[in-house]
């Protein structure tokens, strides 16, 4: 026997609650009861985003809700300032060269974030930019944007901004309409607790009048099709079947969420995270993110000689923890710790324990136990 455990910045576990809600009957979609728990999801979803406009679900992974943003968005053509500082990051590229646009792209140094400087020089010097694509949270590298500080200058452009919040949502500081962000994006399986499936967008005005306007062909990740089966109707609607059981799984889950509250899920991953990373350092190892550390998962660089490949490997089939290695040019390199969505006190002390013995095993030079140590003194002291 052996007992699996998720430590991956996701798919994330998903509260047990929440697992037996998909064993429930299917509900046809055209109905006022399902409709009810779709009117509950939205609203739920407007206080995990902080905005007071609508929310269009898709039934798609994240990825979907970027690609819903880009097309609805941008025409062939336009100009479209692209940051990224990770594999995600160089996913707005990709699809922006999908859609044929003319692309300005600010890269930061992997383990780094975007300046916002970078992005005031390439506002002013592209008036004519449409839009500038960024993320929350890279969860390649395990460092976050300062949002904040970017929406304050595409509020006085003509660019609008789009947050892929994909990971950071439902565990780090977000406030759409405060900060004055125009289109965010995320999707259902890191910290909104359910299984992979459904992902979310939601637009500002500022960001509808380019949907509106928008000439790009699409169709199924139509947001106006979307928007106007919200809203035919006092009941909310989808344009095509809802997937009935992940919304219903939803539901329960924005349950959760609304009585721990976002200040404190927020808080809970901080503390959760900053204890994963004092093991590591106390360990000797080094971080991979040198600024703005991620919460919802800690980036690790591997000792000289250790491939995270094997590493990964080793944790998942001899121990059952799933976690990640690096992505990209970072494969093998750097080894990740999520502690993302359903996560607890003593979830940290699991995966530094893992990832000491992993490496004891693999002859890297550690003192077994000193990790963990410290990632118990780190929460008896900050956790509540
Ligand atoms: C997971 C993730 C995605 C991709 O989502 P999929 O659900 O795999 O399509 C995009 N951006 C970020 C930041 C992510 O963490």
């Amino acid at each position: 026997m052996k007992k699996k455990y998720i430590m991956a910045p996701g798919p994330t576990e998903v509260p047990p609650d929440v697992l037996v809600e998909a064993a429930k009957p299917v509900m046809h979609h055209r109905t006022p009861q399902f409709r009810k728990i779709l009117a509950e999801v939205l609203d739920g979803m407007k206080y995990v985003l902080g905005t007071t406009r609508n929310v269009y679900i898709m039934a798609s992974s994240g990825t979907g809700a970027m690609e819903t943003a880009m097309s609805n968005l941008v025409n062939a053509g336009d100009k479209i300032i692209v940051g990224s500082i990770g594999a995600f990051g160089d996913r707005w590229e990709n699809l922006g060269k999908v859609y044929g646009a003319n692309m300005i792209k600010i890269a930061a140094e992997w383990g780094y974030a975007l300046k916002p400087a970078d992005i005031k020089k390439a506002l002013d010097e592209n008036p004519d930019a449409v839009a500038v694509f960024v993320q929350l949270n890279e969860t390649s590298t395990g460092v976050y944007n300062d949002i904040e500080a970017i929406a304050k200058l595409t509020a006085g452009h003509k660019a609008v901004l789009v947050v892929d919040g994909i990971s950071g949502i439902g565990a780090q500081p977000f406030y759409m309409d405060k900060w004055g962000v125009d289109v965010t994006v995320v999707g259902s399986q890191k910290g909104l607790m359910i299984p992979p499936g459904l992902a979310y967008v939601s637009c500002s005005e500022k960001a509808w009048k380019v949907v509106e306007a928008c000439k790009t062909p699409r169709f199924y990740f139509d947001l106006k099709r979307a928007e106007k089966a919200l809203t035919k109707d006092k009941m909310p609607d989808t344009p095509w079947t809802s997937a009935v059981s992940l919304i219903m799984q939803q539901a329960v889950a924005l349950r959760m969420i609304k009585e721990e509250t976002n200040e404190k899920i927020w808080e809970r991953h901080a503390i959760l995270s900053k204890a994963v990373r004092e093991g590591m350092k106390a360990l000797g190892l080094e971080l991979f993110a040198k600024e703005n550390p991620a919460v919802v998962l800690t980036s690790v660089v591997a000792p000289k000689g250790i491939d995270t490949k094997i590493l990964i490997k080793k944790v998942r089939d001899e121990y059952g923890i799933s976690m990640a290695g690096g992505q990209g040019k970072m494969e093998g390199l750097i080894f990740r710790i999520g502690t993302l969505g359903y996560t607890d006190r003593f979830d940290p002390i699991m995966g530094v324990a893992a990832a000491e013995m992993a490496l004891k095993e693999m002859g890297a030079d550690i003192e077994i136990g000193k990790g963990v140590k410290t990632t118990m003194e780190v929460l008896m002291r900050e956790y509540k």
